[in-house]
């Protein structure tokens, strides 16, 4: 139904990111921001179901742009909540996925250095991701401005990293760098094996 999203519970703790990500950029980044683009993606499916209703398209423009920005923004948030778990609890990744990380990228630490250098380059706001390319039958890390432009279609993120200055400037200030490189202490890599098997099930219809 338009309009009805609706702000997830994170899946662990806001404290339990720490040292890497700390307890008050948590709580701003999921409760502020996050809630700001579930606001935002709703508002603006409420508007398009008027303009179904009216039959006034003249914004039609605008407000699928909102959709875009705003619903990326939910959209990526949920990813990367769940893409991320305690440090104790972290373990590599195995099986299926890490067989196609070494196919596709050479080895575990190629695929590390590919994606991190991804996301230290993005230029003011956006997001790194590891995507599953139907389209190509491949791993794939791409990089979005914003929320979703840069990016490239039919591709399904299974890891997303957020590197706007909310996600991290509190703790790093202005080295996204660092941020990045203890991005790895928290990845879930189970969650993104799920994503994985998820996404392998779409078939792109190449010839
Ligand atoms: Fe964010």
């Amino acid at each position: 139904m338009a309009g009805n999203h609706k702000l997830p519970e994170l899946p662990y703790a806001y404290d339990a990111l720490e040292p890497y990500i700390d307890e008050q950029t948590m709580r701003l980044h999921h409760d502020k921001h996050h809630l700001g683009y579930v606001n935002g993606l709703n508002n603006a499916e409420k508007a398009l179901a008027e303009a179904r209703k009216s039959g006034d398209f003249s914004q039609i423009q605008h407000l699928e742009r909102l959709a875009a920005f705003h619903g990326s923004g939910h959209f990526n948030h949920v990813l990367f909540w769940n893409n991320m778990c305690p440090p104790d609890q972290y373990v590599d990744p195995s099986g299926a996925l890490l067989e196609q990380i070494n196919k596709d990228f050479g080895s575990f630490d190629n695929f590390k250095a590919q994606f991190a250098a991804a996301a230290k380059a993005v230029e003011a706001s956006g997001w790194a991701f590891l995507c599953w390319q139907p389209a190509g039958n491949q791993l794939v890390t791409l990089a979005a401005e914003n929320h979703h432009k840069q990016t490239q279609f039919t591709a399904i993120p299974i890891l997303a990293l957020d590197v706007w200055e909310h996600a991290y400037y509190l703790k790093y200030q202005n080295n996204r760098g660092q941020y990045v490189d203890n991005f790895w202490n928290i990845v879930n890599w189970k969650d993104v094996a799920e994503n994985f098997e998820s996404a392998k099930k779409y078939k792109f219809p190449l010839k």
